[in-house]
């Protein structure tokens, strides 16, 4: 099945498709029947990462489904603990094997891992793979707009990508505003909030009433109209493809305000100013 996902366009003219597939906490040897599943369901964007553990899994999955390689999207992420100019360089051949890919579509820093200070040289080493022809954009994963500020200062490649966590309980203005002043794209991790609580959210299942869906499909369809990339994850096939198929209709204003109003500021996920374990 071809996909149904439209692309957005990256600062460097990349194409990457706007919704994708997150495989965070899915184990390897489930991950192969995961990304099988999305890849028959259309999705053609799957983001994994090294200390997701399943880059194997996800490889096989993508060698057996017979889509060619210039339609798929594979994002990974280097660890904290690789950090710096000749690990990450390291990390990045390692995660290539593993996914038995000769190239990747999106390499991300993970986190900035502020206390560890390496994500300049970090990122040194991603624009010389950038540069090599080894990956076709590269970016960066729980950035603020101060780390990114000090990244683009001490480095040449605009980073293309910042992946944070985004969900209508965290809506990141601020990053939103600083990604579209620098032509970054903003991509949601998260962005069903863990599938927790949010959507049971009385407005979300309101307006999934009004237009025949499912709350998730709401949220993302949400993510879709703010323009961000959304990588939802799940391991139910049902929910697999509930997630892609929100291409087919849309919010009004009055919908896309009742879900700004759910705005709390409220994280899922580790501080990125002070998390920089490994
Ligand atoms: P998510 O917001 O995508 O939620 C996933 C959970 O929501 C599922 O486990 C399931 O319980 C539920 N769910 C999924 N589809 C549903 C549906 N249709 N109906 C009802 N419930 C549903 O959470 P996530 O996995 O944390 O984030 C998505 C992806 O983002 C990850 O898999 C990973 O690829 C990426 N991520 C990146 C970082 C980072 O630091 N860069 C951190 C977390 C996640």
């Amino acid at each position: 099945m071809s996909s149904k996902v439209p692309p957005i366009i990256l600062n460097n003219g990349v194409e990457m498709p706007q919704l994708g597939f997150g495989v965070w906490q899915v184990p390897d040897a489930e991950a192969e029947q995961a990304v099988a599943t999305a890849l028959e369901a259309g999705y053609r964007s799957i983001d994994t990462a090294a200390i997701y553990g399943n880059e194997e899994g996800t490889g096989r999955a993508l060698a057996a489904s017979g889509v060619p390689r210039e339609e798929l999207f594979v994002t990974t992420k280097v660890w904290n603990s690789d950090q710096g100019y000749d690990a990450t360089l390291r990390a990045f051949d390692t995660s290539l094997a593993k996914l038995g890919l000769d190239h990747l579509d999106l390499y991300l820093i993970h986190w900035p891992a502020p206390a560890r200070d390496r994500y300049v040289d970090t990122y040194k080493a991603f624009e010389k793979l950038y540069a090599d022809g080894r990956v076709r954009a590269i970016g960066v994963s729980n950035f603020e707009p101060a780390h990114l500020e000090r990244l683009i200062g001490e480095t040449s490649v605009i980073p293309a990508v910042d992946q944070i966590e985004l969900h209508p309980h965290l809506q990141q203005h601020a990053a939103r505003e600083y990604h579209a002043e620098q032509g970054i794209a903003t991509e949601a991790w998260s962005p069903l909030g863990q599938g927790k609580g949010l959507l049971e959210v009385p407005a979300i299942v309101a307006i999934g009433q009004k237009h025949n869906r499912t709350p998730a499909q709401i949220v993302l369809r949400w993510h879709v109209q703010l323009g961000t990339v959304v990588i939802p994850k799940s391991v139910t096939p049902s929910r697999i493809k509930e997630n892609i198929d929100v291409f087919d209709f849309a919010l009004d204003t009055e919908d896309l305000a009742a879900i700004s109003a759910l705005n709390e500021d409220r994280r899922l996920g580790p501080d990125p100013s002070t998390f920089s374990a490994g």
